[in-house]
């Protein structure tokens, strides 16, 4: 197995969380298989964020200037990149920009990306990829006969890891920025939409369509006000406005991974529970007990959450204050 490449998405001048999962898991195979872990950023990033892609592992962390993000001219220069340091592997993270580079990446080496990767096992030299299919109700598995594997990584599949200890030799590279570009992006306009951030929340509270009337959602969101939660929405409650399109999860909105996961009145729909399954406690609110999210909850609580959610909110401020 040659190198393994590794594309850093940067938000505020910092790695995001499934970018350090992407790199962890990259180097545990390239050191399992006494190979290279390469990080490719391209912004300065501050030094205890060099740190960090170190613990994850980079061996290398190679930085190509960027003023602004372009799908095109990322994807290039990731090629570039891949070529110049014999990577055959490159990992990229699942994010909906991630996604975008993934495909193209694949069509400039004609070959094809790896989507929404959740496990990677090797049987040989062969590696196979895990994916979810039908909600995450069926699993592929799928292999790259020939060619530069590209793989999307999906959110929370892999752990952050801090103790691999990569050499993190930084090395800065020029590559051309594209000229002829499809599309410039001109201006990025950020709506409050844009700051909610789901995917790296410790804790997130669901507002499900149980609980999106006038009478209990602002029960929902001072629950998740005490908390310091984001609040995020099944799909009805976005197609019904409650909620902006960005705040939803499951298979057509965001995948997270929080800490602690509390649905009140989510009934637990295959695709809203393929957004919430790598969660690592699951609190689920729901006035009636055969509701399927409490096949996956750690604690359900049967209850109207007209109920529920004062007493509940009521008690996290007991804590807090003590
Ligand atoms: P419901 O299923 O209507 O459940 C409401 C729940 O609230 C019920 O269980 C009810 O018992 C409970 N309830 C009602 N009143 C109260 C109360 N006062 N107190 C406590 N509990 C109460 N959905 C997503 O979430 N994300 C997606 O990304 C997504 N993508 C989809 C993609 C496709 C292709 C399709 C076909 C569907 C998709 N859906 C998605 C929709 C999904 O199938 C479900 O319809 C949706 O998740 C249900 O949302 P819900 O749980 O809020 O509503």
């Amino acid at each position: 197995m040659k190198n393994i490449l590794t594309y850093i998405e940067i938000k505020d001048r910092a790695p995001i969380k499934l970018s350090l999962e992407s790199l962890s898991k990259a180097s545990e195979i390239a050191k399992e298989k006494s190979t290279e872990s390469i990080a490719l950023i391209f912004d300065d990033i501050v030094d205890e964020e060099v740190e960090k892609l170190k613990a994850a592992g980079a061996d290398k962390i190679i930085i190509v200037k960027r003023d602004a993000y372009n799908m095109e001219d990322f994807s290039n220069t990731i090629v570039k990149v891949a070529e110049k340091y014999d990577a055959e592997d490159i990992f990229i993270p699942g994010s909906l920009d991630g996604k975008d580079l993934a495909a193209n990446v694949a069509a400039i080496l004609d070959t094809v990306s790896v989507t929404n990767v959740m496990d990677i096992k090797f049987e040989g030299d062969e590696v196979h990829y895990v994916t979810p299919s039908y909600g995450a109700t069926v699993l592929t598995v799928s292999k790259v006969k020939k060619g530069t594997r590209i793989i999307a990584i999906r959110s929370g599949s892999f752990d952050k890891r801090d103790d691999l200890a990569g050499k993190g030799e930084i090395i800065k590279e020029e590559v051309d920025e594209l000229k002829d570009l499809k599309a410039v992006i001109r201006d990025v306009v950020t709506s409050t939409e844009g700051v909610i951030n789901l995917e790296d929340a410790q804790i997130i509270v669901t507002c499900g369509r149980g609980a999106s009337s006038e009478e209990i959602y602002p029960l929902v969101k001072e629950l998740a006000d005490v908390l310091d939660a984001p609040i995020s929405g099944t799909r009805p409650v976005i197609d019904d406005g409650v909620l902006p399109k960005a705040s939803q999860i499951g298979q057509s909105g965001k995948i997270v991974s929080p800490k602690l996961y509390i649905g009140c009145g989510v009934s637990g729909a295959v695709q809203h529970i393929s957004g919430i399954e790598n969660s690592d406690f699951i609190v689920a609110i729901n006035k009636d007990e055969d509701a399927p999210i409490f096949n996956i909850a750690d604690i359900g609580i049967v209850g109207d959450c007209k109920v529920i959610l004062p007493l509940f909110t009521e008690e996290i401020k007991k804590i807090k204050e003590n």
